[in-house]
């Protein structure tokens, strides 16, 4: 078998030197306490109850006064984790990095703070050695690969066919969360998702938000070497029950696994190492990540989209609410909302979709609104976003018409849209009359530009929307808010102050 002959035996040497003094029945012993084996996939399992060796002369573990005290075996992990290995690879074409302890857990309990975790000199060298490999391993996938992923493999018997998922409610995976959103660790394409998907009953269910079971909720080894404590290298336990380690079950088991785990690594981990991606890199610099949101209550948004995929600059995403509300936003520079109807844009979000915005723009993500994005970033409505400290003036009169006005730019609506100009005709179709909102919470805007001439059709009141603001300009947390209430992009000439509104936002 693959694994066993490309397994390198670690301790050998270290169990050697450390017996001087200890009688030659130790010594004359197969010491395999440890094995750890190097791999060229950004994801590490570890093993560290399956263990079946004896430690000869050495006491078993009393345990005395030391919390969630066990000493049996999680059975058949070991071999488990071996086949995952074997398995991973044939799938992937590359191995894991693999650490087992092979001592019985009596001796050493490796998935404990070292206070308690042994109570002999060679269980200290076997708990030192595991955890050495492991720290090695995350050291080395970090390096490679940028970010990685440590299954941490364990067994239960209290519910013989199921998975428990043990990340400590999140933290050991934070990072992960972070970058691609609580799908990532919860939903259909999570690890646990693709379980499901395999047929395992998976505990908590897959996108529920209930807390991980307090025994099985992830032990010492995920909370040390998970992005809970820093990093990225995210780390999952999981507490297989009995009937998915018997001899019979195991094999398929493992392959189940596998497929579970590829299925994870292709969407979420990195499919390159750090190096060769560099170098397939074409040298220029990275393109500004432009999210543009197309459901309902959005228009068309032609001109938008094809001056977005004019510019070199920007790679372009169009979104729907449901991927807003499950994270994509993770995955952007800058979020556009185009024309159509604010309402129908800020109730298809939802209150989940709106705050995934919010959050996105307070954690330095960039908003472009664009007409109807502008009523939706104001202050004004049960629907609207409170990212621009604005109200809306004449609501009732919203359906003003359509035609080109005038508006003025200030100096720094002609700084930042690079207009040489500081009068400009541009496109109107009523769009919002911006005006200070005088929130406390949020950072007052400046105005880029107001009108200077009006639309005032279908009974709404002449006089009103001269000297409103017509481009407003906000910050929100570490982010920044730009919104047109006229079309820069319908307006001949006038697309490019999009594209240097996303230079002025984007995530810095
Ligand atoms: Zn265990």
């Amino acid at each position: 078998m693959l694994t066993r002959t490309r397994l390198a035996v670690v301790v050998c040497g270290l169990i050697l030197a450390s017996l001087t003094g200890h009688n030659a029945q130790a010594q004359a012993q197969p010491n395999r306490l440890v094995t750890s084996e190097p791999g060229d996939l950004p994801i590490i399992l570890s093993a560290p109850h399956g263990g079946r060796e004896a430690i000869v002369d050495a006491p078993v573990r009393l345990g005395k006064g030391v919390a969630r005290f066990v000493t049996s075996t999680d059975a058949r992990t070991d071999l488990l984790t071996e086949k995952l290995a074997d398995s991973l690879e044939q799938k992937l074409g590359k191995r894991p990095y693999v650490v087992i302890a092979r001592v019985q857990r009596k001796y050493v309990d490796a998935n404990r703070p070292a206070t308690g975790a042994y109570e002999s000199e060679l269980g200290k060298v076997a708990y030192d050695t595991y955890h050495r490999a492991l720290a090695d391993a995350r050291e080395k996938v970090v390096q490679r690969w940028g970010r990685g992923l440590l299954l941490d493999i364990h067994g239960q018997v209290a519910e013989p066919k199921a998975i428990f998922r043990g990340t400590q409610n999140g933290k050991t995976a934070e990072h992960l969360v972070q970058r691609f959103g609580p799908a990532a660790l919860l939903g259909e394409t999570s690890l646990f998702g693709q379980l499901a998907k395999q047929g395992f009953p998976v505990i908590p269910a897959i996108d529920s938000s209930d807390r991980e079971h307090a025994a099985y909720n992830g032990g010492y080894i995920v909370a040390t070497y998970g992005s809970g404590s820093g990093g990225t290298l995210d780390a999952i336990q999981l507490e297989l029950g009995s009937e998915l380690r018997s001899s019979q079950a195991m094999a398929t088991t493992a392959d189940k696994l596998a497929t579970a785990v590829t299925a994870f690594a292709t969407k979420y981990l990195p499919q390159e190492e750090q190096a060769a991606a560099a170098q397939h890199q074409p040298p220029r610099t990275a393109k500004v990540r432009v999210g543009v949101y197309t459901d309902e209550g959005a228009g068309k948004s032609v001109a938008l989209k094809s001056a977005l995929q004019k510019s070199e600059d920007v790679a372009v995403k169009e979104l729907t609410a449901e991927e807003i509300r499950s994270g994509a936003l993770a995955e952007l520079d800058v979020l556009i909302h185009p024309g159509g109807s604010g309402g129908a844009q800020g109730r298809c979000l939802e209150e989940a979709g709106r705050e995934e915005i919010r959050k996105f723009v307070r954690e330095g993500g960039g908003y472009i609104g664009i007409c109807a994005g502008a009523y939706l970033a104001s202050a004004d409505y049960e629907w609207s976003l409170n990212i621009l400290d604005a109200k809306v003036l004449d609501r009732k009169h919203w359906a003003r018409g359509r035609g080109m006005v005038e508006i003025e730019l200030s100096d720094v609506g002609q700084q930042v849209l690079k207009s040489t100009a500081k009068q400009r005709a541009i496109y109107y179709a009523q769009g919002p009359l911006l005006a200070p909102g005088n929130r406390p919470d949020i950072t007052d805007y400046q105005t880029m530009a107001t009108f200077k001439t009006e639309i005032a059709k279908n009974g709404a009141p002449q006089g009103v929307m001269p000297g409103t603001t017509a481009i407003a300009r906000g910050e929100y947390g570490l982010g920044r808010v730009v919104c047109f209430s006229p079309h820069p992009e319908l307006t001949k000439g006038l697309a490019t102050f999009v594209l240097e509104a996303i230079t002025d936002v984007k995530r810095k």
